[in-house]
């Protein structure tokens, strides 16, 4: 790395990956590297780092990194271009998609890793330099389910509404589909220390992951049933007597029609759909209705799924019945899982959002994001395609593409008809760190700086705005996101409002999020780094009613007073059990479900890069149950084809009988033979249009 300042003292910032953010100090050395060591005073990790954390800074100086803009040449290869070569023929490209076809022919798609202030820009950037409505990102994948209950029951969306501190100390908590020991394994802490404390654990997976064996209950339901689950402990909630009457008459609204739908799942009909017994749902009800406080935290698991508002907002409808959300230490909370997937979702990337976690939709909210951007109101286009329906249209409805902090190619469903769509499109800009899957099928690939090389704020899975600090200078030759936005705009015309300096651009979001749901208003740089985190909402002096210009502490637990909706009551969702996009049949008799291992990260773009990673993480596996790799004449290691309707993959076996027998799981980290989202089923919620990523049909054959 180049322009490295002349200090060896340590800069306190924050891991590139997962949303947990742990915190970390690096130091650079004299030969050029980075060093990670301890950052004790962040609360959150405390210092403690996976290695994924600790190996970070080898992405940096990764030899695969990219140092020069490549362009397409008329041979068809990449090669090498100069920054303003490539950013003319971005901009040309743009520019006659859009004279030809119309703004809504040019698409955006971001990423959940991209710090606010980049986020916001590229939502901008769409909306006012290129006109189109068609921008969303990779963060729609990953929690717009849990999001979509979210502001569905309680009139907003923070992934957790109480800071994970308060986990060791409530009575019990359940986690739905989330495996924090491999994801981010820092955080299993609070989990030890609730059980330490003498709370108890219920975990809720198809699999016997490492977060299950540490569970005083594990309930392993069939992949795609946790709805009725939920159903099933509300039915015995009602039944045993143990709705909190109160709370729900004086907090909750819709509870009528919620009781009812829960009613008509008995115990021994849930059992029959879900393969979880009648005691063991029994048990769940008596530890998590025993304490005075509880809680449920999803992941993935029931968030993506095609009914997976409807999923989480049964789990949900478990809290409100028994007066678990909005009070001290209970509550529904959703595990975010990329780096900035609270933030991402915040400030303008999403299909239909504009920053402050603003509807685009809102007259109100149009008329203040465009009088911030300085430009007429009904310029502002609507809302356009969420993610799966962008990538969809490639080629067809959507002719040009610019996207920044994601690979699709390996983490979109049904990924192989995703990267046909992308080689059809007429023209494709990536930005990335390296030579992506996705980037390498580009026009233009443009190399940008990555986290420790540049400023900026993430804001974290418990809505906390950290400030990721600049600790060394980029290698020569590559340049910001902000900047690549930058050019591209006054390419296109535009010469004011892209600001390149991070905190320029935040001072900005600051105005755009201002009476807003996440307002940003009071947060700010310098007050970032005293603090080490400030939690939204966080209005400014001048906002707060009555404060007298006194800085407002920022909000770690919402929902203590009132919920978010007009009434300030929370709305039940009257919910029933449906079947998955695809049930098995003759065809395809195994139900396939992914996840992520300890040791990579999302499509592996960055992590695959790492040597230490590779060696413990080296490539796809397909884990089966011993009954069934034996019904295949399968033997641990043997090489195992897994056929859906979209695709084949293949991969060794992993035997274990952690797995239930009637399902396979697999990794989504790599591409090729073994990619798993070859197989995904890109079936997506009504709601939150998040695809069906975690269960689908599949046959699994040996391969000879
Ligand atoms: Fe980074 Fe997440 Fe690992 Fe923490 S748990 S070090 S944030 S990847």
């Amino acid at each position: 790395n180049t322009g490295m300042p002349n200090t060896a003292t340590p800069t306190p910032t924050h891991c590139p990956y997962c949303a947990l953010q742990c915190g970390m100090n690096l130091t650079p050395a004299a030969d050029g590297t980075v060093e990670v060591s301890e950052r004790v005073d962040f609360p959150v990790n405390r210092g403690a780092l996976c290695g994924k954390g600790r190996t970070a800074p080898a992405v940096l100086a990764s030899s695969a990194r990219l140092t020069s803009p490549l362009m397409r040449s008329a041979e068809g290869t990449l090669v090498p271009a100069s920054w303003d070569e490539a950013l003319g023929r971005v901009a040309g490209n743009l520019a006659r998609t859009r004279a030809e076809h119309g703004a809504d022919a040019l698409g955006v798609f971001g990423g959940g890793g991209l710090t606010n202030e980049k986020a916001y820009t590229l939502g901008k950037f769409a909306r006012v330099v290129l006109g189109t409505s068609q921008i969303d990102y990779n963060g729609r994948f990953c929690m717009s389910s849990a999001a979509a209950a979210g502001v569905r029951a309680f009139g907003l969306d923070r992934g957790l509404p109480f800071p994970l501190e308060d986990i060791p100390r409530t009575g019990c908590v359940i986690l739905v589909g989330s495996n924090p020991a491999e994801t981010m394994p820092p955080s299993l802490r609070y989990f030890t220390e609730l059980r330490e404390n003498g709370g108890t654990l219920i975990v809720v997976d198809p699999r016997r992951t490492r977060t299950a064996e540490q569970a005083d209950l594990h309930l392993a339901p069939r992949p795609g049933t946790d709805l009725a689950l939920a159903l099933g402990m509300l039915h015995l909630v009602v039944a045993e007597g143990r709705v909190d009457e109160r709370y729900v008459e004086e907090r909750t609204a819709g509870w009528e029609e919620a009781r009812a739908a829960a009613m008509g799942h008995w115990p021994e009909y849930v059992e029959r759909i879900t393969g979880v017994s009648v005691p063991e749902l029994r048990e769940a009800v008596r530890m998590f209705c025993a304490p005075e406080a509880a809680m449920v935290l999803t992941a993935r698991g029931p968030e993506q799924q095609a009914k997976g508002t409807d999923t989480v907002g049964a789990w949900i409808n478990l809290c409100l019945a028994t007066g678990r959300a909005g009070r001290p230490l209970s509550g529904y909370g959703c595990l975010t899982g990329q780096g900035n997937g609270q933030g991402g979702r915040e400030h303008g990337q999403k299909a239909d959002q504009l920053p402050g976690y603003r509807r685009l939709t809102d007259p109100a909210a149009r008329r203040h994001v465009a009088e911030v951007w300085g430009v007429d109101p009904d310029s502002l286009p609507g809302p356009g395609r969420s993610a799966y329906e962008l990538l969809d249209a490639l080629g067809t409805g959507i002719r040009s593409l610019l996207l920044m902090g994601s690979n699709p190619v390996v983490s979109a469903p049904r990924a192989a008809h995703v990267e046909e769509r992308l080689r059809s499109l007429d023209f494709l800009a990536v930005c990335d760190v390296v030579l992506s899957e996705t980037a390498a099928l580009a026009d233009v690939v443009l190399p940008v700086t990555q986290w420790a090389e540049e400023s900026g704020t993430m804001t974290s899975l418990e809505g906390r705005v950290l400030l990721r600090r600049r600790a060394i200078g980029p290698p020569d030759g590559v340049r910001s996101d902000l900047e690549v936005l930058h050019g591209l705009a006054g390419r296109l015309g535009v010469e004011k409002g892209f600001p390149t300096e991070p905190e320029e651009v935040f001072e900005e979001l600051r105005r755009a999020s201002a009476g807003g749901p996440a307002d940003y208003s009071g947060i700010d740089y310098r007050r970032l780094a005293e603090e080490g985190g400030v939690f939204w909402p966080c209005p400014a002096p001048e906002e707060t009613a009555g404060a007298g210009g006194d800085r407002h502490p920022g909000t770690p637990r919402l929902f203590l007073d009132r919920f978010a909706t007009d009434d300030g009551r929370a709305r039940f969702a009257p919910v029933s059990h449906r079947p998955s996009a695809e049930e098995p049949d003759e065809e395809y008799p195994v139900l396939l479900t992914t996840g992520r291992v300890v040791a990579q990260y999302q499509s592996g773009a960055q992590t695959r890069r790492v040597d230490e990673l590779n060696a413990a993480a080296p490539g796809p596996f397909v884990e089966l149950h011993p009954r069934l790799a034996a019904r295949l004449g399968v033997a641990e290691g043997d090489p195992v084809a897994v056929v859906s309707r979209r695709g084949r993959a293949v991969a060794p076996a992993r035997v274990t009988a952690g797995i239930r027998p009637d399902t396979v799981f697999m990794p989504f980290h790599w591409p090729g033979e073994g990619r798993a989202n070859t197989l995904t089923n890109p079936a997506l919620d009504p709601t939150s249009r998040m695809p069906e990523f975690k269960v689908c049909a599949v046959r699994v054959e040996a391969v000879a």
